[in-house]
């Protein structure tokens, strides 16, 4: 029995932070029947669940995480079939731009083969009759996967917590940072809020995302963490181009996990330069469109190490954003270039072989962060197998 204090808001489940880790872990949990309580500090999120492509991309992860891109596919579409969250199953592509990039893509569709993961090998033909606007001179061939889904990150987890609002056991504090999490017993944890609310929860999951700072400093500081920064732009509404799905090019293939696995990975990344401004801001081109016409174009890769998080600046640099369009123009000819908005984003990612952050903090209190840049790819598959862990089913 939980000795809860009168008046205060009690639920099974309490989670801090409301982005994609943090939002699939309620859905999850209720599924199971828990009650729930989802804190978020700001009134809606803003941080990386809604500033990326919104690629879904299981092809682009090791095998252990494509599992969980794979499981999210399923979960998105059987979503999808009950609400409006803005996926799309338009596949996603990876354009070979050179003889390399050519042998990469052709090793990993016999790789998918063995896995039984569906691709499909394009020639440039094929890859022009299905994205018009690609250049002949850089395409030279595609790997095109036809499961795979987009959302728009603008909108998909705020339609996601309106699905989970019609559901009875849960609740939701947003505009409510939490500052302090107290470990009452080992089931019985009081989390301190900066509106005064004092919450509880039998057990409590932080997904701050790239904060954890915020409420374990310490912890966080000795963590095999990286912060990135991330820059990435909107072309403005071109209707005339057709770019569906997820496009991903040639510094992609040089660049996923997935492609890591393949015979030919080692010889050719040696004998790539490691002087260019590319590979220097960590550039690779992504391209997808949303459905009123704009393109999100990007991006690079800065980082800092977590004893250093104020290393990454807030500046947007110019001649990152010029290099990114100045390669992306190398390979689409586009209506139009002029750039209707900037931004940049930061993630967490962890060193950990794993590929997760995860850490328990006392009984009952956990840390699931610094996931990367894989997390609207594998969260959702992710979260509904770590709770069968976290609750010994
Ligand atoms: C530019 C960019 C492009 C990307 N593109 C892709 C892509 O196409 N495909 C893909 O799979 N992944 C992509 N990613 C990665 C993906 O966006 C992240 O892995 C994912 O969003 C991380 O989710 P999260 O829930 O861990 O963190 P976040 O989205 O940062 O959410 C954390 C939440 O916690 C809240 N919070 C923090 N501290 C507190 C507190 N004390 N109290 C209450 N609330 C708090 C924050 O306000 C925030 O809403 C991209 C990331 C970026 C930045």
């Amino acid at each position: 029995m939980n000795a809860e204090k009168p008046g205060t808001q009690h639920s099974d489940l309490l989670i801090v932070g409301a982005g994609i880790l943090g939002s699939f872990y309620a859905y999850h949990a209720l599924q199971r029947g828990l009650s729930v309580t989802l804190v978020e500090r700001n009134a809606r999120p803003t941080g990386a669940t809604t500033r990326n492509f919104g690629q879904v991309v299981p092809s682009g992860l090791d095998q252990s995480w494509q599992i969980h891109g794979r499981e999210s596919l399923r979960i998105y579409q059987e979503l999808q079939s009950q609400t409006e969250l803005s996926v799309r199953q338009n596949g996603s592509i990876y354009i070979a731009s050179d003889d390399d990039e050519c042998t990469l893509i052709e090793e990993l569709h016999q790789i998918n083969r063995q896995s039984d993961y569906r691709s499909e090998l394009l020639t440039p033909d094929q890859c022009r009759s299905k994205y018009p606007n690609l250049r002949s001179d850089y395409c030279r061939g595609g790997l095109f996967f036809p499961e795979e889904v987009s959302v728009n990150p603008r909108q998909m987890i705020h339609h996601l917590h309106d699905q989970l609002r019609t559901q009875t056991n849960f609740k939701h504090r947003f505009e409510t940072p939490v500052h302090k999490v107290n470990p009452l017993k080992p089931d019985l944890i009081e989390v301190e809020t900066s509106t005064g609310e004092t919450l509880s929860a039998n057990k409590v999951i932080v997904c701050c995302g790239s904060e954890f700072q915020t409420l374990f400093p310490n912890h966080f500081r000795k963590s095999e963490m990286k912060l990135c920064k991330l820059q990435m732009l909107r072309l403005v509404s071109q209707p005339q181009a057709v770019l569906p799905g997820n496009i991903l090019t040639g510094l992609s293939i040089r660049r996923y996990e997935s492609f890591s696995q393949c015979p030919s990975w080692d010889a050719i990344k040696a004998n790539e330069s490691k002087e260019t401004f590319a590979h220097q801001w960590g550039l690779h081109i992504l391209f997808k469109q949303e459905l009123d016409g704009s393109i999100i174009l990007g991006d690079s890769h800065d980082y800092t190490s977590s004893d250093q998080p104020t290393g990454l600046g807030f500046d947007i640099r110019s001649d990152v954003n010029e290099a990114i369009l100045k390669e992306a123009k190398r390979i689409m000819d586009l209506p139009s270039w002029d750039i209707e908005t900037t931004w940049y984003g930061i993630y967490s990612q962890t060193s950990h072989p794993s590929g997760i952050h995860l850490e328990t903090i006392f009984p009952n209190v956990h840390i699931t962060t610094g996931i990367g840049g894989k997390g609207m790819t594998s969260s959702a598959g992710f979260t509904r197998n770590h709770l069968t862990k976290l609750y010994n089913d």
